[in-house]
């Protein structure tokens, strides 16, 4: 089975977003730095209320999913439907913004830690338009499996199989069939997965640092950068120097078109024109 090698690294950049939150964004820092059907990456993480409290306030979204994991802290999404989330450590939410959505992720906290992560997933051009979808993911509902050697994994969408036994994210039936998976593992721990061949894979390393592809070709990958694996049909990951954290995402790519302006993504320049118009004029949901 070939394993995938470590193929390209797009190195986080700080900068800021919504009303003024501090953040480190690898994908989606420019036009090249994407990952098909994956837009952005961002991870935040602070000790400093200055960094997050005023958080996103009321924005659209159309075209694509937002998937949001929390690590530590508390954020409250609203939006259009009358849904209303609450963001704790553990937990996720899966907004896919279809034709439109307008909502807010505002911290629940004046002090303390607040660290997470904001990915964003294309939609197909067949279901850029369909009604926009919520969904609350709490804690419990993701599924933490030991891993054989030590460490752990935690599946919020797809399904992984760990020591002969099927983990299934709670996020199934995309169209994309996004896997996202949560690792962490202890000094020198090693992680090995069959990944969909085919499908574009990418890491996230957010503490340590590790070794990713095969054993004659090992390639370190630092925190706080993506690392964009090649084709092949297996991923195998080491945690180098002391215990190591990182996130596993890996989709079916969808080879179409993307020009994005902002919050809106879509196919053409002409249905950007037109999101934008529709927000303006009271029609994008
Ligand atoms: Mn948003």
């Amino acid at each position: 089975m070939s394993v995938r090698r470590l193929q390209q690294i797009i190195r986080s950049v700080a900068t800021s977003d919504g009303a003024g939150v501090s953040l480190r964004r690898s994908l989606g820092q420019s036009q090249s730095a994407r990952v098909d059907p994956f837009l952005m990456l961002d991870e935040f993480f602070s000790d400093n209320p200055d960094d997050y409290i005023a958080g996103f306030p009321s924005h659209p979204h159309r075209g694509f999913e937002t998937v949001t994991y929390m690590l530590d802290g508390h954020m409250l999404h609203e939006d259009h439907l009358g849904n209303r989330g609450d963001l704790l450590p553990g937990g996720a939410q899966w907004m896919t913004a279809g034709r439109g959505i307008i909502h807010s992720e505002m911290p629940q906290q004046e002090s303390g830690r607040m660290r997470g992560f904001q990915l964003w997933i294309n939609l197909p051009a067949a279901e850029k338009m369909k009604p926009a979808h919520y969904r609350d993911i709490r804690p419990e509902e993701i599924p933490l499996a030991d891993l054989p050697g030590g460490g752990e994994v935690r599946v919020i969408a797809g399904g992984i199989v760990v020591e002969g036994r099927e983990i299934a994210g709670p996020v199934q039936g995309l169209s994309t069939e996004a896997l996202y998976i949560d690792v962490h593992l202890p000094a020198g721990g090693h992680f090995a997965q069959t990944v969909a061949a085919g499908h574009s894979a990418f890491v996230y390393a957010y503490e340590g640092s590790l070794a990713i592809g095969p054993a004659d070709e090992p390639r370190p990958l630092s925190a706080q950068d993506a690392g964009v694996l090649s084709a092949g049909e297996r991923v195998e990951i080491s945690a180098t120097a002391g215990p190591a954290r990182f996130l596993l995402l890996a989709a079916r790519p969808l080879g179409e078109p993307v020009v994005q302006h902002g919050p809106f993504v879509m196919n053409t320049r002409e249905e950007i024109e037109q999101a934008i118009a529709d927000y303006r004029n009271d029609r994008l949901v």
